[in-house]
């Protein structure tokens, strides 16, 4: 495929204008607020300052300091936005008025996109739910009785997500191995990573409503890179009876770049079989047993521990579609907000080298990972950096590349 677009951008370019993902941004040329852009190549283009130029419908929602007002503007903005960007970008007519926007990329300083309202967070690989299970639960069944017919889920705590960047504090809290007389209290020596895909919302509802699941895709705006990092001492002694709070609500880092659903139509791919069949509310109407029209996600996952590649889990083995994720969440009546982000759980595949989690890589600590440096790791070290990176399949044969999530583990407090 040849990039069409008069930024002369290489062919095989993953931000080419097929992408176009969406982030705010402060630029060392501009004093002003964090402001709406989107990525295209290694620039920036400054969305609010060009739609207020062309006088575009939608100006008001992208001039704000958060892409929240956009998101609220439903699936129409969204698409008709993406419309005209692309064909902005690819009329040489146009180039003269679009180029006193745009910046380079590399001096913009990219901050948290949106307004996080709700962050929920699933549990939709059953490969990382059934390690899980085996690790906590070794004389048990790998999956709880009920994870088969419902996404699992919880819901987080949103003022605790950062950007892409910021540094990670090690936890401290209370913790207390089965072997332990008595709970003790201290920094968290088991601090983990999750490598998860976030889905952002927009479009919001009233509360007392459901989205079904033939239209939860009016609701996803996009997709950006998660890590849900996870203190797993402190989780394993307090998650019963009520499931995951402090070993996980002190940090959750997202990529600063979300990439349009509407960027990914070339990556969605058929769902593994969902055996037992989902009770109704969870398939689409027209579903039937033998052809259930769901569609997962073809993201390669990489999961980079100091520079060092240390696994690759695949989002296309998720057992849970977004979509069926958006109608769980919604069907007692909680209403959808805009800047909802709803992460999929932690992304691990049937190999050993797909697992999404170094309490999966790593058993629990029992089998150390060995790094090119000659070190070797069952849970983060201070100063440990870890970045989470993955493509997907564009148009053409073009790839697509979800801007990373990455964070720098620093120390707990002194007291
Ligand atoms: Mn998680």
């Amino acid at each position: 495929m040849t990039d069409p677009s008069w930024l002369d951008l290489a062919p095989d370019d993953p931000y080419g204008v097929h992408h176009l993902p969406y982030g705010v941004v402060s630029t060392s040329a501009d004093t002003g607020p964090p402001h709406v852009v989107v990525r295209a190549g290694d620039l920036v283009l400054d969305l609010g300052a060009l739609a207020r130029q062309e006088r575009l419908r939608w100006a008001e929602a992208l001039s704000e300091p958060t892409l929240n007002a956009f998101l609220g503007a439903g699936p129409e903005a969204w698409a008709s936005t993406r419309d005209w960007l692309q064909e902005l970008l690819t009329d040489p007519a146009a180039a003269d008025r679009v180029r006193p926007h745009l910046n380079p990329l590399d001096q913009a300083v990219p901050h948290l996109p949106l307004r996080v309202a709700d962050y929920v967070d699933f549990y939709a690989s059953e490969h990382h739910a059934s390690n899980v299970g085996r690790i906590f639960r070794p004389d048990g069944e790998p999956l709880t009785p009920n994870w088969k017919h419902l996404p699992i889920g919880y819901h987080g705590r949103s003022s605790t997500v950062v950007v892409s960047g910021t540094d990670v504090v090690r936890p401290r809290g209370q913790r207390k191995a089965p072997a332990d007389p008595a709970p003790s209290f201290g920094p968290s020596t088991k601090l983990d990573i999750e490598a998860e895909v976030g889905f952002v919302i927009g479009a919001a509802t009233p509360l007392g409503s459901s989205v079904p699941v033939a239209e939860a895709g009016d609701h996803l705006f996009g997709v950006t890179l998660v890590n849900d990092w996870s203190a797993r001492d402190i989780q394993a002694w307090e998650y019963v009876p009520l499931g995951p709070f402090l070993g996980k609500s002190f940090a959750t880092s997202v990529a600063a770049w979300i990439t349009p659903m509407a960027a990914l139509a070339h990556a969605r791919v058929p769902l593994p079989e969902q055996d037992p069949r989902p009770l109704d509310y969870l398939l689409p109407a027209a579903c039937t047993d033998t052809h259930p029209p769901l569609q997962g996600l073809d993201l390669t996952l990489e999961v980079r521990l100091n520079g060092s590649v240390i696994a690759r889990p695949p989002y296309r083995t998720m057992y849970w579609s977004p979509e069926q994720l958006l109608a769980h969440l919604t069907v007692n009546g909680a209403a959808l907000s805009d800047g909802d982000l709803i992460a999929s759980g932690t992304v691990s595949g049937p190999e050993r080298d797909q697992r999404g989690s170094l309490l999966e890589l790593t058993w629990n600590g029992t089998e150390p990972l060995a790094l090119p440096d000659g070190s070797s790791r069952g849970f983060l070290e201070d100063g440990d950096v870890v970045t989470i990176a993955a493509t997907a399949p564009g148009p053409g044969g073009a790839p697509i590349a979800l801007a990373e999530v990455s964070g720098r583990v620093r120390p707990a407090p002194e007291s």
